[in-house]
């Protein structure tokens, strides 16, 4: 039957390799379809799981007829009539016996048909023998020779020449390979045995023939005395004549195909002993062959070791672009979010990223194991120490990722907790402990950061730690505390000031009232020279000095209770004495306004003047000495103005020691705490002011003003008083 033949470059379905595959063609090209017939037959995936067997032997000795026998193959035969070669090249098929997959034979046989080459029709083609002989020791388990019973014995025959040169180029082979070479079996089937010669003589005179060809080779240094039988394994069957006794022959083939099946123990008959295995995975051995062909078509040394390494790398590298793709498929989307968080400056954190990066980090290794680790183990290892850096670049740069926006997102909610805190603690009162808010909030968020670290620790990813991340957050958030803190601080200085502020407007107004009584606040009888008037200053001074160092130590208690350091502590209270000195003046300026003055003086004159010393109003009669009371009166009144002009102490007559009290500008104080200072004269030297312009409250021009307009006014009250006194007179 001469049916259809696939061939290279033209098959895409199982049906249209009905007759196999030729695996290289009458060109010596090799077949790119290989792969694909190997998946289609479903052995790809069988990893070593699969046997190869070649058949050898003269052209036309019945080998085609005997392997669609015994496989069910349909590899081309000779017609009885055109007697002309039908296989060329090298064909491949999968077992297609019924008896596959029943346990009676192995599973996943391949057979590979190699075209006789005993030169009836090639002619003089010892090349292609030597080649297909190379390739099939290269690949196959089994070489099946297949020989005519008359056959046996004639040493110069054919199957003599054939046999020669497997020897030599498995000789050959195993110079390159010397520590993993597999033996091969040599499985002699005779064909046409008629019997008369019983299996057994005819073995004999074989072996004697092998090892006759054996010790003639010219065998390479270092192997001279190598016996044939370091390599080959041999077994022997013997099948009845197809024509003439066909039954038999089909009993007896199927007697032979017993032997191809899964061996039980290592001589239960089996030819397919571990031994003979080349180990090459199902999904490589297309490559593989590929690669073995190339290097035999290109006459190159032919070298398996390394054949297996590059087979090995290239299949790892396809095997990592394979499990590649399941691991693109469940990082990729959780990279383009974080990168789309990072581009609208927006961080996430990106949910169930951990447990996406463990189990696809996991099952994409193993996947990758799967496949890979049947391959060289050197090269499969290195493979997959690639695949998994290839892996943890991204997984890492996700979990930096994850990181940076736990950090970022941690430190914003830290402040903007802190915040609401304090304010809602403002809204219920001053009392809120800044620093327990910063304390728990800060343990709050280091937990949650924490926690989401954690859940995205690849275990065994050296990157995979997180101190140092975490370190980086501590630090940050101590930054961020450390800048609420001095929010906190201005806040306190603020509600120190202001107290300072209601205090001394209190106190201070108190005394500027007690002006008014002319008995100079003291609650002393008002006389001509009133001491308690004298001290105003000095009691002012006092009230201050009490009301500013109450401030300061609560300004420090509360600043200390949030962990502000000493420095910041020494900066606020040197600013809160600055402010309050400015609350204090600005008080006083209020009660030195013109008016206000004034009024305080006339008040003062005509308390001394229109009052007697019990405090009880005057009723002026003409006898009474108004003009020496009211000189009295207005000269005490008077010594007000120039006393009240300077802040000065009554012991010292001079002003406090102002300076000394506010002391020098802390070190730690930066540009910032004094921005809103306001310069004090005496103090801040470099203003050009004195501390005697610093505390002088009237200017000598406003001082004559004042005095000219008060006694004009005590002028006024004084001519009322004597005009009253008249008109009691004539009443
Ligand atoms: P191949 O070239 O070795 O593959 O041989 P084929 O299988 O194509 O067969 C060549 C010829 O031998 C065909 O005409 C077959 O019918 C014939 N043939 C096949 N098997 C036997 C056999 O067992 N005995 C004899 N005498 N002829 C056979
Ligand atoms: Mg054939």
């Amino acid at each position: 039957m001469n049916g259809h033949i696939a061939s290279v470059g033209e098959v895409t379905t199982r049906e249209q390799y009905g007759h196999g595959i030729q695996v290289i063609d009458e060109d010596q090209n090799f077949n790119g379809h290989l792969a694909k017939y190997l998946a289609l037959e479903d052995v790809a995936p069988a990893g070593f799981n699969y046997h190869l067997i070649s058949v050898f032997g003269s052209q036309s000795t019945g080998k085609s007829t005997l392997l669609n026998q015994l496989f069910g193959t349909h590899f081309g035969v000779m017609s009885e009539q055109e007697r002309r070669q039908t296989t060329k090249g090298i064909w491949l098929s999968k077992n297609k016996s019924q008896n596959a997959g029943q346990k009676i034979m192995a599973d996943n046989i391949l057979v590979m048909d190699v075209e006789g080459t005993d030169g009836r029709e090639r002619g003089e083609d010892q090349d292609f023998e030597r080649k297909s002989a190379l390739f099939a020791l290269a690949t196959s388990e089994v070489l099946i020779v297949n020989i005519w019973e008359h056959q046996v014995g004639l040493y110069q025959g054919a199957n003599m020449g054939l046999l020669k040169v497997v020897f030599e180029v498995n000789l050959e082979l195993f110079l390159k390979d010397q520590k993993s070479s597999p033996r091969s079996l040599l499985f002699f089937v005779i064909r046409d045995h008629l019997g008369a010669t019983p299996l057994s003589n005819l073995k004999n005179t074989l072996i004697a023939d092998l090892t006759k060809i054996w010790s003639g080779l010219n065998k390479p240094s270092g192997l001279e005395n190598s016996k044939i039988g370091d390599y080959f394994d041999f077994a022997f069957a013997a099948l009845p004549h197809k024509i003439l006794q066909p039954e038999r022959f089909v009993e007896e083939v199927a007697k032979l195909g017993t032997r191809f099946r899964e061996p039980v123990g290592d001589s239960d008959g089996s030819v397919f002993l571990p031994k003979y295995h080349r180990r090459i995975p199902a999904d490589g051995f297309s490559v593989y062959a590929e690669g073995v062909w190339e290097q035999i078509v290109n006459n190159k040394d032919l070298d398996l070791p390394t054949q297996q390494e590059l087979l090995a790398q290239f299949r790892c590298d396809e095997i990592t672009r394979e499990v590649m793709v399941g691991f693109d498929e469940a990082i990729t989307p959780f990279e383009n979010k974080q990168a789309d968080g990072i581009r609208l400056g927006a961080p996430e954190i990106l949910g169930g990223l951990g447990a996406a990066m463990r189990t696809t980090r996991m099952r994409t290794l193993k996947n990758f194991e799967g496949d890979a680790s049947r391959y060289h183990k050197g090269v499969y290892t290195r493979k997959r120490a690639e695949l998994e850096s290839k892996m943890d670049v991204r997984l890492k740069a996700l979990f930096t990722g994850q990181l940076s926006a736990a950090h970022k997102l941690g430190i914003n909610a830290f402040s903007e907790s802190v915040s609401a805190a304090v304010k809602a603690g403002q809204k219920k009162g001053a009392n809120y402990d800044f620093g327990e808010i910063v304390a728990e909030v800060k343990k709050a968020q280091l937990s949650k950061f924490e926690k989401e670290a954690k859940s995205i620790l690849l275990e065994g990813a050296s990157w995979s730690v997180f101190n140092q991340e975490l370190k980086l957050f501590r630090k940050e958030l101590d930054e961020v505390t450390g800048r609420l803190r001095r929010d906190e601080m201005r806040r306190l200085a603020t509600r120190s000031e202001r107290w300072v502020q209601s205090r001394l407007g209190e106190s201070v107004g108190l005394e500027f009232n007690a002006l008014g009584s002319g008995r100079g606040g003291s609650g002393a009888p008002a006389e001509g020279d009133q001491p308690a008037e004298k001290e105003i200053w000095d009691r002012i001074w006092k009230t201050f000095l009490k009301t500013v160092a109450e401030a300061e130590n609560r300004f420090t208690i509360r600043a200390k209770s949030f962990d502000a350091s000493a420095n910041e502590v020494e900066v606020g209270l040197w600013r809160l004495r600055r402010k309050s000195w400015v609350v204090l003046k600005a008080k006083i300026e209020e009660e030195m306004m013109e008016g206000n003055l004034l009024l305080k003086l006339r008040e003062n004159f005509e308390d001394k003047f229109r009052y007697d010393e019990a405090g009880v109003p005057r009723i002026w009669r003409p006898t009474d000495d108004i003009e020496g009371l009211y000189t009295k009166a207005r000269e005490s009144t008077l010594t007000l103005i120039p006393l009240l002009s300077r802040f000065q102490l009554h012991d010292t007559s001079s002003p406090p020691a102002l300076d000394e009290w506010i002391g020098h500008m802390p070190s730690g104080a930066t540009p910032a705490d004094e921005e809103d200072l306001i310069p004090i004269g005496g103090v801040d030297e470099e203003e050009g002011k004195s501390l005697e312009e610093e505390t002088t409250m009237i200017s000598d021009s406003k001082r004559q003003d004042l005095t000219g307009r008060f006694k004009k006014t005590a002028d006024g009250v004084y001519v009322e008083a004597k005009r009253s006194a008249i008109g009691g007179v004539t009443q």
